[in-house]
């Protein structure tokens, strides 16, 4: 296994940012994330207007991984993420669902022990540890920031990408030039309220080439579930072009007709938040793997 430190972070996916690393497909990478806000806010008395905000969700990387060709896909498997024992998280005026009911910013500081986010008031979470920004670099000419997601992945901030997750990007260069950071140790769908539990840490990925797979949204898979991920200026949109991509990928690779796939969807696939407080609103649609696997999807 190779590991990489946070010497290299970039606070942009472009095809501009030089690797910081190369590897062949089907390496497994050890990578040191910062969280958010580069390990800016370590006390209460630190809040979101004191920070620099050129600095905030840096993605360690880009990694190039030999094989990945621009039209294919990159395979990234997350194997563990290990934590640092401290969380920060924050929200205030005109950030979050709730920005129009403070003035001013608030901070929190928690430590994380035994499994748990302590909270105080005899609130203990435990944690659900996943990955916000991940992504590979977009189409040639695009310089995308951290803090927004899009088709090449980025601050999608879902839930579901945590330890035995599967990730699929479409690839737009040679290389896919990889890169992640934006840890949480546990967030609530939708992250009403600007931030999860923001954290440092090592996430551990695989990074396959899948040079033969064409997408238009990054794919999430986990141990029981498989859907699309898709981030738009709404959520209604945003659920729309999931819900359609999904039917697309189904109805390509399985002999079923679209209205009786529709059917059968409606009754156990799940529509969910994944956040709507960043420049785009994203939303993943995902249908449970026992009903695929019966149907003889194959990806
Ligand atoms: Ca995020
Ligand atoms: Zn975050």
């Amino acid at each position: 296994m190779i590991e990489l430190d946070d010497s290299k972070v970039t606070c942009v996916f472009s095809q501009e940012v030089p690797p910081a690393l190369f590897v062949d497909s089907g390496t497994t990478v050890r990578i040191r994330t910062r969280d958010c806000f580069s390990n800016q806010l370590q006390k209460p008395e630190n809040t979101m207007d004191s920070l620099d905000w050129d600095a905030t969700n840096p993605a360690t990387g880009p990694i190039y991984v030999r094989g990945a060709v621009a039209g294919g896909a990159l395979k990234v498997k997350i194997e563990s993420i290990d934590l640092d024992g401290q969380i920060a998280c924050c929200t205030g005026e005109a950030e979050g669902v709730c920005g129009d009911l403070f003035k001013g910013w608030s901070t929190g500081i928690r430590k994380i022990q035994d499994g748990k986010v302590i909270w105080g008031r005899g609130v203990e979470l435990p944690l659900a540890p996943m990955i916000g920004v991940i992504g590979v670099a977009p189409a040639a000419g695009l310089s995308i920031n951290c803090g927004t997601p899009g088709t090449h992945g980025g601050n999608m901030d879902c839930t579901q990408i945590g330890p035995g997750a599967t990730v699929y990007f479409p690839v737009e260069m040679d290389g896919a030039m990889f890169s992640c950071g934006d840890m949480h140790a546990v967030m609530g769908d939708g992250e009403i309220g600007v931030s999860g539990a923001e954290v440092a840490g090592w996430p551990t990925v695989t990074l396959t080439a899948m040079p033969g797979l064409k997408l238009n949204h990054p794919l999430l898979e986990t141990d029981t579930e498989f859907g699309v991920i898709v981030s738009a200026t709404s959520l209604d949109a945003a659920a729309d072009e999931a819900v359609h991509e999904l039917v697309r990928i189904i109805t390509a690779r399985v002999d079923i007709p679209a209205d009786e796939l529709v059917m059968l969807l409606s009754l156990c696939a799940d529509v969910r938040v994944c956040q709507m407080v960043d420049p785009l609103k994203t939303v993943r649609f995902m249908a449970p793997k026992y009903v695929l696997d019966a149907l003889g999807f194959v990806l």
